[in-house]
């Protein structure tokens, strides 16, 4: 079955990208819940957090350090932005390919919905 995340880093899909290196590609999520809303996703495919093995530490350590780096970019570093990674439906992951939600340019509220 296809992966849509799969897809985009390999470029059969469009996407607007604001980052890409050997191992992660950071692109605007098509439905965006803040004035910024960027996925960070590993070209990896790895299905849910539940399925990172010691191997891909680094990897979800580099995913933090592109989200920092696209805060920069949007300027939005020193205000705050919100990092999160849903986990299975009750978390309401709907793309099975890991990805950070980097989130930001308004207030953000607590506790989250
Ligand atoms: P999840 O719900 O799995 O945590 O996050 C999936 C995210 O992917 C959602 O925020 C959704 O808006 C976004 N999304 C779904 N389809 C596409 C697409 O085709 N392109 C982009 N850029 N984002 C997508
Ligand atoms: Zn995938």
């Amino acid at each position: 079955m296809k992966c849509l995340f799969c897809e985009i880093a390999e470029k059969k899909l469009p996407a607007r990208i604001l980052f890409e290196d050997v191992h992660a590609i950071a692109f605007e999520d098509v439905y965006p819940q803040a004035p910024v809303h960027v996925l960070v996703v590993p070209k990896k495919h790895i299905s849910t957090s539940l399925e990172i093995n010691p191997d891909d530490n680094w990897l979800v350590g580099h995913l933090f350090q592109i989200a920092n780096t696209v805060a920069g970019q949007k300027g939005i570093a020193e205000r705050g932005f919100r990092l999160v990674m849903n986990t299975n439906p009750e978390s309401g992951q709907t793309v099975f390919h890991i990805h950070l939600h980097m989130l930001g340019g308004r207030v953000m509220h607590w506790p989250p919905g």
